[in-house]
């Protein structure tokens, strides 16, 4: 895996043309261990939806958005930046 900030990472799996990317949910912290179906508050996400600009550095557009926390950012040229 990749790191792009402290929170956020990617990594490429066999079969999926686009990065996966795992995130720290800001959502699930405080939610008791046996409660949680990911590991931590780790979540992945895919991101087949979206258009791989260009692998080296990552580039995807548009911008990345998870419903469960609200961590909206772009990817470009390798940079995680908040949105
Ligand atoms: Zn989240």
């Amino acid at each position: 895996m990749t790191k792009l900030a402290d929170d956020m990472y990617f990594g490429w799996l066999a079969n999926e043309a686009n990065p996966t990317f795992w995130h720290w949910c800001s959502a699930l912290e405080g939610v008791p261990e046996d409660h949680r179906v990911h590991d931590g508050c780790w979540v992945a996400a895919g991101t087949s939806a979206h258009t791989l600009v260009s692998r080296e550095p990552l580039h995807l557009e548009p911008s990345l958005l998870w419903p469960c926390c609200g961590t909206h950012g772009f990817v470009r040229d390798g940079q995680w930046e908040a949105a």
